[in-house]
């Protein structure tokens, strides 16, 4: 039994995708053990940290398992990389990491140093001396290109397929939830030309499928995002709760020739990225939920961004931060700028040059009235100030209040999750149609 982990072999001009080396890995082993095909298991596409500066999209990395051994799976690993990895981008540093039978982990103490490398990778940022480190204590082997980052994400892989093999604990806070992904994959004679599929038969895959398969489309957009814009080998890709589903909807979809398929078990559509954060600790490079008031009403800048300020309930040090709903969000934006002062939301997305770009909010709390001058009940004109701290009067009329009174105000928003529409989610944030949320959701398709 052999696991092997490998990532960054794409490049964001030249093209290629590590899923598509994954899957060709796959089908190698496959061809060398063509008796027993169960030999090797579902790929495992994992999405670590999405504030990686390096990352060409996605900041994906793939592992895979067989049951050959190591000194016959790490040389297909190996020449498939090489033949295929788009090294002559400087930006693109190859790595695979190969690890022998896990049930020798434990006995090498790898276990554990592994699961906790994989999670640092989903959250935090890691060095090439980290995977060095980690490397030496397990044992494990790996090989690389350039300068051999890609073994960071390749690492992290392989502690992602331990927590979702050994099912470390279903309520896991980051190895308990997995979707999967239906990919197919475009002729080699077709990559970098414009793809051709049916938009109208994704819309109606879209709507079979839905909701166990999610993020297909954007209906308010009317955008396919299943089908990517770069020049990669992948022609679709479908998302969902379900193995069985994705490759159904998958089928469904009319286009040009697909060369293969392959089903892969993902973290995409988990918000696994996110930590309890509170305003005042958050960190650039890090992604948060937090909670707070709205202290200034949203305001929409240059571009169409909308900025909103919340702060904490606990006085003390750097007390507010900065939210950012941006263009490209769309939609969401307009209950970005519904929510008012005074509002109590919980705020989930990356933190970048101290501001929170927002991914989803939850709405905690509305403020519903707001404190105007009263109004005269004989001439239902404005009172004016009677001079300081001596309340409201109306000249004419003779009448008298004391104080500013509560008007009541309509809002648009209701209480519960709010998020960025399909066109505009990140690879591991989770659509709210996906439940599990601790309020009211009011799910974009
Ligand atoms: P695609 O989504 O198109 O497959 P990508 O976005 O996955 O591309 P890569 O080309 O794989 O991007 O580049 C990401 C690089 O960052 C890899 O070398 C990976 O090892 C490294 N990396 C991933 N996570 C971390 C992390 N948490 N800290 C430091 N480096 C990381």
């Amino acid at each position: 039994m052999t696991v092997i982990g490998l990532d960054d072999t794409d490049s964001r001009d030249r093209g290629m995708c590590t899923t598509y080396v994954a899957h060709l890995i796959v089908e190698r082993l496959r061809e060398h053990d063509a008796d027993a095909e169960s030999s090797v298991g579902r790929p495992l596409l994992v999405r670590l940290n999405p504030a990686i500066k390096h990352k060409t999209r996605g900041n994906a990395a793939l592992a895979l398992h067989t049951t050959l051994d190591l000194d016959v799976a790490l040389p297909i690993a190996r020449d498939v990389v090489d033949r295929l990895a788009e090294t002559e981008d400087p930006n693109t540093n190859p790595g695979v990491v190969a690890a022998p039978d896990p049930a020798e982990w434990n006995q090498l103490g790898a276990y554990d140093a592994v699961l906790a490398f994989s999670r640092a990778a989903l959250r935090d940022r890691l060095t090439i001396a980290d995977v060095e480190r980690v490397l030496d204590v397990t044992g494990y082997r790996s090989e690389s290109w350039g300068n051999g980052r890609g073994r960071i994400g390749a690492l992290a892989a392989i502690g992602a397929w331990i927590g979702w093999n050994s099912k470390v604990d279903s309520v896991d806070e980051i190895f308990g939830d997995w979707t999967y992904e239906c990919i197919s994959y475009r002729e080699p004679e077709q990559w970098g030309s414009r793809r051709t599929v049916d938009s109208d038969s994704i819309f109606r895959a879209a709507t079979d499928g839905y909701p166990a398969v999610w993020d297909t489309v954007d209906r308010g957009e009317r955008e396919a995002v299943c089908v990517p814009h770069t020049p990669c080998p992948i022609l679709h890709g479908i998302r969902g709760d379900d193995p069985s589903e994705c490759e159904r909807i998958a089928k469904l979809i009319e286009s040009e020739p697909v060369a293969a398929r392959e089903i892969f078990v993902t973290n995409q559509g988990t918000d696994v990225h996110l930590r309890d954060g509170t305003i005042g600790s958050v960190a650039d490079g890090r992604a948060y939920q937090v909670t707070g008031t709205i202290t200034a009403p949203p305001e929409t800048k240059r571009g169409g961004h909308v900025f909103l300020t919340i702060e904490s309930e606990n006085q003390g040090g750097d007390t507010t931060l900065q939210c950012a709903a941006f263009e490209p969000t769309k939609r969401f934006r307009e209950h970005v700028r519904a929510l008012r002062s005074g509002d109590r939301i919980t705020a989930c997305g990356e933190v970048s040059s101290g501001t929170l770009k927002l991914e989803k909010f939850a709405v905690r709390a509305l403020t519903t009235t707001r404190r105007v001058t009263p109004t005269c009940p004989d001439c239902e004109r404005r009172m004016k100030s009677a001079g300081r701290n001596q309340g409201y009067r109306c000249r004419d009329c003779g009448t008298s209040a004391e104080d500013k009174v509560d008007r009541p105000i309509e809002r648009t928003l209701e209480l519960g999750w709010y998020e960025v529409p399909p066109c505009a989610r990140r690879h591991i944030a989770k659509p709210l149609i996906r439940g599990g949320f601790d309020a009211q959701t009011h799910p974009e398709r």
